[in-house]
């Protein structure tokens, strides 16, 4: 009741409004909206009481205090009713401007907007006049000030502080404290505080760096491309108002996402990154050591800068040019940050993301970043979200194209985040939708949207003419005076500052620039390194596949009791308890090791050794095969018990949860999380292999490039359940391909692990190894339960993650004619068919790690065949899909090691090609199967 109470929208700042409301309708019912009417006739009444009796909640308590002295009143004068008729007007034209105020208000400094009518601000919209205007209203929920006040004076303070500079949008908040907090901060100084002239000066010092900088490039470098910000430059000020406040209220670090335009001027006025190195960019002198390299407008930076609440260190995202998706990484990072500083509410890691108004209303991974901002797994608590909108993407502005919505910003209104349009020409005004933003996100924990309105002084970059498509806008711009400019003559006028002073500003900012000296003016020369991670242990290591991941017998022996362990409080669901109770018959050493022991005694091991254990997907919990059920739900109450958590007192953070259904955002988090807490084992599932197309964009741009372009190393897992069952196209294939296509100087691991050892061993080498690769494991499906894909204890104690597993079988090396190749599980349909064949001429070797690719201990499994005559690849994949075309070559470079040629005579079995992953129906399948196991052997 109490929530309802807080949250009803008959409640809080509406309640004099829907009181007044009440009252018409106890006198006409027909005098107020069909949509009240309605509302109000639904409230219940107990039995026994008359209409409009007696109501049951404080709400309906007061509506019957008021239908009683409504009663009273109606024996009063007409004028009365006339006046409170009048007043019940007011608070409606209140309402409205809280509602609407945003559409009227000045917040496009090229006045572009569309006007849009809206009604509901004329007085005469609610039966008011110009005769009302001396007479004194109740101001109800309105922060005048006072209780009371003329009609003249309300609508001005509502004309000031709903209609000027900002446009705020709040009223789609839903908790009444958060939007009456809101208001508050709006209308108690009519949305424009008075800032010291030591502030405004600070300010204007801010816009003539922003400015100094880009003048300084474009007479240096003309028409070379850096995404200029001109237009944008009140977004300096801003950034550095949100930095400084942030570290006011105890914040230690910053992680920051942005696209290319005004990156330059936010890494070198804010971030403080040499002006030198920017220019030995410009003039092509940097060289770097190992690498693609980026361009310099998608670089990542790191500084710390000093506020008044102490150093407080700040991460510029590397970017890639695909707009929007770098905000979830931002998120997994800052996520990782504050795990690291055990900081769940998200007090000491700010992040802010910066978009283009275009990619905001354009791309979807928006709508999952924003859909993740208060889930379990990925909250950050809030994020400040900047729009640098300057009216047009690329060459696209006209409204009909750019979006449906009417504000670039309405997808922020999915989480009822509070919406602020400003006008980037009135700093003041930026200066205070800032504050109350970063405020606000600290006081309420939740995202909030500055949307900057701005415009694009030169094209999209400075080789682009923007006339030729834009001509209105861009007369316009050439004749409009820079917001430097602007906000230097308003001071001057004010008096807080002379001309000379002014301009004195910009010389020294330009002074500084030539110098090659340091302009971020809060940059710490000797930052303090304890605020972030240090990455030593993990650079400079060559590729290696060996890892110690043997673990102690005894201890492993525990802490697989351990795992099995659910206290006697929580009542286990039957199949589970039938796992639970195999995992226990498995540690006693009365069964064979399945791989979701393995798996799982793989990060108990970790945990015991000190790294935390984070995993997240799609089902991950329980597992899409239900194998894992590292989550006990308590069949009781609904409670969950996590073994995992329990290992050890002390011991590190394993985290475990479903994640919603994304890929693309929640991929691009873990990519975050993992390139900022180098230690973890960070693992995402996806529920089958396939649903990584979603994420196609982060492996492309972050996961298989990261490393080589920016340096950025990165240990992420990603489980990709992958095998061909006959259940159709979608879901059989994980896209082996697409990875072994991407793959090249050793930038990640391919791997395809068919033991329960052998996924113990693996994810435990991603750990232990110092070396950090992204791993991409095709994990099984019905090998999970498979009864000859079982393993030993001793071969997870003593055991290693085998590149490449040699044949089984106890064959005579010497009679072995064949080797067939393969990965994966169709090992098990080939070691079936030998065994029923008794092909002991054939021994099958399985690749269980195609990438790096293992030439060398391929060569040792296959060098003691010396009268070799046929080496064949089987795949379960059609033809143009698997490894065939993308490690054949590696294949044949071993082959011909063998010196026999055989290397050119590689063969290969599997499904004919295919424009589908798999075919639809089962008996195709069965046959496809059959045949090409067939082939493997007979081919
Ligand atoms: P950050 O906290 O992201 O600003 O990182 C601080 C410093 O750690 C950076 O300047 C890098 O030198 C280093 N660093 C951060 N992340 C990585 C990474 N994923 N790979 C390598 N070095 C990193």
């Amino acid at each position: 009741m109490e929530l309802m109470w807080r949250t009803s929208h008959v409640s809080g700042g509406n309640a004099h409004y829907v009181e007044a409301l009440y009252e018409q309708y106890l006198v006409d019912p027909n005098a107020v909206p069909d949509e009240w009417r309605n509302y109000f006739d639904q409230l219940p009444r107990p039995e026994g009481s008359s209409s409009h009796d007696v109501p049951l909640s404080p709400i309906r308590d007061q509506f019957y205090q008021l239908g009683k002295s409504r009663r009273r009143a109606q024996t009063a004068s007409a004028a009365d009713s006339g006046e409170n008729k009048k007043q019940v007007k007011v608070l409606q034209l209140i309402n409205a401007y809280r509602f609407r105020g945003h559409q009227k208000a000045d917040i496009d400094p090229l006045d572009l907007r569309s006007p849009v009518p809206v009604p509901d601000l004329d007085l005469s919209f609610h039966q008011l006049t110009n005769a009302d205007l001396d007479t004194e209203f109740q101001t109800g929920s309105f922060f005048l000030g006072k209780d009371k006040a003329p009609l003249k004076e309300i609508v001005q303070a509502l004309d000031e502080t709903y209609c000027r500079s900002i446009g705020c949008e709040i009223m789609h908040i839903v908790d009444t404290e958060e939007k009456r907090w809101l208001q508050q901060r709006f209308e108690s100084v009519r949305s424009k505080p008075k800032f010291s002239p030591e502030v405004r000066k600070h300010v204007l010092e801010r816009l003539s760096a922003a400015e100094g900088l880009e003048n300084y490039l474009a007479s240096k470098y003309p028409g070379t491309k850096r995404f200029g910000l001109e237009g944008g430059e009140t977004f300096v000020p801003m950034m550095d108002e949100i930095i400084q406040r942030a570290g006011g209220y105890g914040t230690k670090e910053v992680v920051i996402g942005m696209a290319h335009r005004g990156r330059l001027n936010l890494l070198v006025n804010i971030l403080g990154k040499s002006p030198s190195e920017l220019i030995e960019e410009f003039d092509g002198k940097k060289v770097i050591e190992r690498g693609s390299g980026d361009v310099k407008y998608h670089q990542g930076f790191s500084s710390n800068v000093m506020t008044p609440g102490g150093e407080v260190h700040l991460a510029l995202a590397f970017n890639p040019s695909h707009l929007e998706i770098v905000a979830p990484v931002v998120e997994g990072s800052v996520r990782a940050r504050q795990d690291r500083r055990d900081d769940p509410a998200g007090d000491k890691v700010l992040p802010i993301n910066v978009h283009g108004d275009a990619a905001f209303a354009g791309q979807g991974v928006v709508m999952e970043t924003f859909q993740m901002s208060q889930t379990r797994a990925y909250k950050t608590g809030g994020t400040v979200h900047i729009v640098i909108n300057n009216q047009v993407g690329f060459t696209t502005s006209h409204p009909d194209d750019t979006r449906s919505t009417e504000y670039c910003t309405d997808i922020a209104k999915m989480v009822q985040a509070p919406i602020f349009h400003v006008n980037g020409d009135d700093p003041d005004a930026v200066l205070h939708a800032t504050q109350v933003a970063i405020d606000y996100r600290q006081q309420f924990k939740r995202d909030v949207v500055i949307d900057l309105v701005c415009y694009r002084r030169r094209g999209h970059n400075e080789a682009d003419e923007p006339s030729g498509t834009q001509p209105m806008m861009y007369s316009k711009i050439k004749n409009h005076p820079s917001a430097r400019a602007l906000y230097a003559k308003r001071l001057v006028e004010e008096g807080v500052l002379s001309e000379d002073d002014a301009k004195a500003m910009g010389e020294t900012y330009r002074d500084d620039l030539m110098a090659g000296n340091h302009v971020a003016n809060a940059l710490v020369k000797q930052p303090n390194t304890e605020l972030f991670v240090d990455w030593g242990p993990y650079l400079g290591h060559e590729w290696t596949g060996d890892a110690d991941t043997t673990f102690d017998m005894k201890r492993m022996q525990q802490l697989a009791a351990k795992m099995c362990e659910v206290p006697d409080g929580v009542q286990v669901q039957r199949q589970v308890a039938k796992i639970y109770e195999d995992r226990r018959k498995m540690q006693a050493g009365g069964m064979g090791l399945n791989w979701g022991f393995a798996e799982t005694l793989a990060y108990a091991t970790l945990l015991d050794q000190g790294h935390p254990v984070r995993i997240t997907g799609q089902d991950s919990g329980r597992g899409t095969f239900s194998h894992r059920h590292a989550v006990v739900h308590n069949q009781k109450d609904g409670s969950t018990y996590v073994p995992l958590e329990n290992i050890k007192e002390g011991q590190p953070r394993f985290t475990i949860h479903d994640s919603y259904l994304s890929e693309e955002a929640v991929l691009a988090f873990e990519y975050g999380y993992a390139t900022t807490m180098p230690n973890a084992l960070i693992v995402w599932e996806a529920q089958f292999g396939d649903f990584f197309n979603g994420a196609q964009v982060v492996v492309d741009q972050f996961i298989s490039s990261g490393e080589t372009k920016w340096g950025r190393l990165c240990g992420l897992t990603m489980l990709l359940p992958h095998g061909y069952e006959g259940q159709g196209p979608e879901h059989s294939s994980a896209r082996l391909e697409r990875f072994l296509q991407l793959c090249a100087e050793h930038n990640m691991q391919v791997c395809v692990p068919t033991t329960p050892a052998q996924i113990f061993h693996l994810l435990r080498r991603q750990v232990i190894r110092p070396l950090r690769k992204p791993l991409v494991v095709m994990s099984p499906k019905s090998l999970l339960r498979h009864k000859e894909a079982t393993s030993t204890l001793e071969e997870l104690a003593h055991g290693k993650f085998q590149m490449v597993l040699p044949d089984q079988g106890k064959l005579d090396a010497e009679k072995v004619k064949r080797v067939v190749l393969c990965a994966g599980k169709v090992y098990y349909d080939l070691a079936a068919y030998r065994t029923e064949n008794e092909r002991d001429d054939t021994a099958i070797l399985r690749l269980e790690q195609l990438y790096p690719f293992p030439k060398e201990e391929l060569f040792e499994a296959l060098k003691d065949y010396t009268n070799l005559e046929q080496v064949v690849w089987c795949q379960e994949e059609p033809l143009n899909q698997g490894a065939w075309y993308q490690s054949q070559h590696h294949m044949r470079v071993v082959a011909d090691m063998l010196d026999n040629g055989l290397g050119r005579e590689l063969k290969f079995a599997g499904r004919p090609a295919s424009a589908a992953p798999a075919a639809g129906y089962m008996s195709v399948h069965v046959e496809q199967q059959r045949q090409l196991v067939d082939d493997a052997f007979n081919a």
